[in-house]
């Protein structure tokens, strides 16, 4: 396992893999590793010889009032986690070394970072989209692998793949969850034990739209009122409850007439946690567990 922090070394030694034949897989994450950054990273290891795992608490992407200068920084930890699910190189680099000092250039992906997690956290897109721009530039020509956890996010990162000509793949990549159903994320530890017991009603919401929609549900207001009426049931306060189409991420007012997404964001305490589903006819239980009757 190699740790890097220079953009120089980086380069230095994917140049050197890709003459040795060997091809690139990118996992970008913010670190606090859990199991779900280890299915990407598992992923990766499928497809490319080298993967690199990024580590990188990106202040751009946060908020004046959210939680960066809280979010876990555990680094040690992280590199043991990434070496166990198979990474060959961890990049951790410094803020200094991702924005030059007197930086002053973005990425916006316009339409598709509106609304959703784009109404509430206003320019935390256009932070994402420079990061990744950044890194891909930096590790270049590969497969790069994210989670359909931040399903908006996913979208954002093929737009700009797509749009500023970079030679890369982006992969989605399924989410993990616990066994109650939570999706598993970093901030999940900011939870408190209650909070956390509360914050499986935000899967078993999404649950019970999939049971509905598997019963020919198709309106997109009632599919909406169900997930808020269960996740305010539990005392859990919405963000959002929204219906997209899956592809271009456009509102659906009325029947849902494709593949649609069906995404949901609340707060517990202090804590924002996202979901979502993809409501088709391939769509799968998100619980092990037989869904309570309310
Ligand atoms: P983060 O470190 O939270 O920025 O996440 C890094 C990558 O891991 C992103 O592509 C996330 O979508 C992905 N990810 C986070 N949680 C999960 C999960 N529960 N299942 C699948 N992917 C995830």
């Amino acid at each position: 396992m190699k740790v890097v922090d220079s953009v120089a070394e980086l380069r230095a030694h994917l140049n050197d893999a890709r003459l040795r034949g060997e091809t690139v897989g990118v996992v970008p994450t913010m670190g606090a590793l859990h199991e779900g950054h280890s299915s990407l990273i598992r992923a990766a290891c499928q497809r490319a010889q080298l993967v690199v795992v990024t580590i990188f608490v990106n202040p751009t992407q946060f908020g004046a009032n959210e939680d960066f200068d809280r979010y876990p920084r555990q680094l040690v930890d992280d590199v043991a986690w990434a070496d166990g699910a198979g990474a060959t190189v961890v990049f951790a680099p410094t803020t200094a070394e991702m924005y030059p000092r007197g930086e002053q250039t973005r990425v916006r992906v316009t339409r598709l970072s509106e609304g959703m997690c784009g109404s509430t956290r206003p320019r935390h897109f256009e932070g994402v989209a420079t990061i990744v721009t950044k890194l891909m530039n930096v590790a270049g020509e590969g497969q790069y692998f994210f989670g359909r956890k931040d399903y908006q996010q996913l979208k954002v990162i093929e737009r700009l793949a797509c749009d500023l000509l970079l030679p890369v793949e982006v992969i989605g990549c399924p989410i993990v969850r616990e066994s109650d159903g939570l999706a598993l994320s970093s901030r999940n530890r900011y939870l408190s034990p209650s909070d956390r017991q509360r914050a499986r009603a935000i899967p078993e919401a999404l649950q019970a739209a999939v049971f509905a929609y598997r019963n020919a549900e198709r309106h997109s207001s009632h599919l909406r009122q169900l997930v808020e009426a269960r996740v305010r049931s539990a005392g859990i306060e919405l963000d959002y409850v929204e219906l997209r189409t899956e592809a271009e991420l456009e509102s659906i007012e009325g029947e849902l007439r494709g593949p649609s997404l069906l995404g949901v964001a609340a707060w517990l305490g202090g804590t924002r946690l996202i979901d979502n589903v993809i409501l088709d006819e391939h769509v799968k239980d998100l619980l092990q567990v037989p869904l309570d009757v309310q």
